[in-house]
C-alpha cells in the first residue's frame, strides 16, 4: 500500500479527496479485518475501504470488462483471486 489505512482515513477527514483517489490502499485491502480487531476505537477500516473503492467504481473508475479479460487467465487464475477480483472491480 502507498498509502496506509489509517493515512486515508485522515485524508477523508480532512476532505482531501484527490488524495483519496489516488492512494492505491484501499484496492489492496484484502478486508482480513486484523485493522479492525485491533482498532482500539472500534473504527471499521475495512468497511471504509470498501466504500472508498464502491465510490471510485460508482464513478467508473478501475472497472473491469471481463469479456476482455485473458481466457487463458481467467483458466488458470485461483478462483478466489478472481472472485476477489471482480467483487471489487465489476458491479
Ligand atoms: S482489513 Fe486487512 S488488508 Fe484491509 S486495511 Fe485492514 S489490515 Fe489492511
Amino acid at each position: 500500500m502507498d498509502v496506509p489505512p489509517n493515512q486515508v482515513i485522515r485524508f477523508i477527514q480532512l476532505g482531501l479527496k484527490d488524495d483519496v483517489e489516488k492512494a492505491t490502499g484501499p484496492w489492496f485491502c484484502a478486508a482480513c479485518l486484523v485493522c479492525q480487531t485491533r482498532c482500539p476505537r472500534g473504527v471499521d477500516i475495512p468497511r471504509l475501504m470498501e466504500a472508498v473503492r464502491a465510490i471510485h467504481l460508482r464513478a467508473k473508475e478501475g472497472l473491469i470488462d471481463v469479456s476482455e479479460v485473458d481466457k487463458e487467465f481467467l483458466m488458470d487464475a485461483p478462483p478466489l483471486a478472481l472472485i476477489s477480483a471482480f467483487r471489487k472491480y465489476t458491479y
